[in-house]
C-alpha cells in the first residue's frame, strides 16, 4: 500500500480512519509510524506515545538540529484544538485534513537573535476534545548542535546608525507582528524553491561582529549574492504579509504560507507586490538590491515559524510538515 502524508490524498485519509475504527488505537499509532517514514523517505525516528490517553500523535523526528524545524501531527479524532509548547514557545495546532498540525522551530526567536541551545527538550501538548476533555502529554525531543561561524563585518560609517538600539527595536517589533502564530492551514506542500542562485555569502545563524565589536547576534536568514535587479521569485504559494521599507531589511517582502510559516525577502531594489496579494511559487515579488543594512547587492532570504527564525535553505531539501 502506498501512503502519503499529503492531505489532498483521499486514499490516505480513508486509510487512517479505517485503521482507527477497525483495529484500535495501538494499531492506528503503528500505522502512523509507517506512514511518517514513508512520507519523509528517510530513517527519521518517529516518536509515539501509545500509553497516553490515546492521542494519535507523532513528531516528524525525535532529533532536530539547531536552526531546523519539525512537525507535530495529532489526529483530529482525539482533539478539537491543541497547542504545543517547546522551550516555552507556543505553537498552535491548525486543522489540516484529518490532523491538527504544528510546525515547530528550533531556531532563534525573531526578537532575540539567540540560537536555541543543544540538549534534551520535550514538546508539551495541551489538547482538548468533546469526548476526552482537557489533557496534556509530553514527547521527547533532542536538539543537536549546528556549527555557527563568526562573521566580521566592517560597515561604512553611513550605515552605523542602523545598529542603534531604538532602530533595531522598532524593526523587531514589526517582525513580531508580521511573523505571527499559526492560524490557517498550509497553503504550500512539498519543498520550497531557493529564490535565486548565487554565492552564499552568509549562512543562517552565522554570528555577527560589526566593526571589530563583540558578537551581537545570529544571522536570521541566508544571504545570496546576485547582480542588482535580478528578479526574485517567491519560494512557495502564499499571501503577502508585508511589503515596504524597514531600516535594516531595506525594501522587504514577507509572504505567509499558512501554519505560521513565512518567508522574507530583504534589501530589494524594488517591490513588485502589495500587502494581501496571493502569490504562487515563482511569482516575482521584487528585484535584488542593497537597501537597508547591506554592503552590496544580495538577497537576504529568511524563514520563520510562529515567530521563530529557522534556516530557510533546509526547507529546500526537507519536506515539512
Ligand atoms: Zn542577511
Amino acid at each position: 500500500m502506498t501512503l502519503s502524508l499529503d492531505p489532498r490524498s483521499t486514499v490516505s485519509r480513508r486509510g487512517f480512519l479505517f485503521g482507527l475504527g477497525s483495529v484500535g488505537v495501538l494499531a492506528g499509532t503503528a500505522f502512523a509510524g509507517r506512514l511518517a517514514l514513508t512520507a519523509r523517505g528517510t530513517n527519521a525516528a518517529v516518536v509515539m506515545q501509545p500509553d497516553q490517553a490515546a492521542p494519535f500523535t507523532f513528531l516528524s523526528t525525535g532529533s532536530v538540529a539547531q536552526a531546523g524545524a519539525f512537525s507535530l501531527h495529532l489526529h483530529s479524532y482525539y482533539a478539537d484544538s491543541a497547542i504545543a509548547t517547546f522551550n516555552g514557545w507556543q505553537f498552535p495546532l491548525v486543522a489540516d485534513g484529518a490532523y491538527l498540525v504544528a510546525i515547530i522551530g528550533a531556531g532563534q526567536p525573531v526578537d532575540s537573535e539567540i540560537e536555541l541551545d543543544p540538549g534534551s527538550y520535550s514538546v508539551h501538548v495541551d489538547a482538548s476534545s468533546s469526548g476526552l476533555g482537557q489533557y496534556g502529554y509530553d514527547l521527547p525531543m533532542t536538539v543537536t548542535p549546528t556549527a555557527f561561524p563568526v562573521d566580521a563585518i566592517d560597515l561604512p560609517p553611513s550605515l552605523n546608525n542602523l545598529l542603534a538600539p531604538d532602530v533595531v527595536a522598532q524593526e523587531l517589533a514589526q517582525l513580531r507582528e508580521t511573523y505571527g502564530p499559526a492560524s490557517t492551514p498550509p497553503l504550500w506542500h512539498g519543498l520550497l524553491i531557493q529564490p535565486i542562485q548565487g554565492e552564499i555569502t552568509t549562512q543562517f545563524g552565522q554570528a555577527r561582529s560589526y566593526n571589530g565589536g563583540p558578537v551581537t547576534g545570529h544571522h536570521s536568514g541566508v544571504d545570496i549574492a546576485a547582480p542588482l535587479a535580478t528578479p526574485v521569485p517567491v519560494a512557495a504559494p502564499g499571501q503577502v504579509a508585508f511589503a515596504g521599507p524597514l531600516a535594516e531589511r531595506g525594501n522587504f517582502v514577507a509572504v505567509g504560507h499558512g501554519l505560521g510559516m513565512y518567508t522574507g525577502y530583504a534589501h530589494l531594489s524594488a517591490i513588485k507586490v502589495n500587502l494581501g496579494d496571493a502569490v504562487n511559487t515563482g511569482d516575482i515579488i521584487g528585484l535584488v538590491g542593497t537597501t537597508g543594512l547591506s554592503t552590496g547587492p544580495h538577497l537576504h532570504w529568511e524563514c520563520a515559524v510562529s515567530g521563530i527564525h529557522v534556516d530557510a535553505l533546509r526547507w529546500t531539501r526537507e519536506v515539512l510538515p
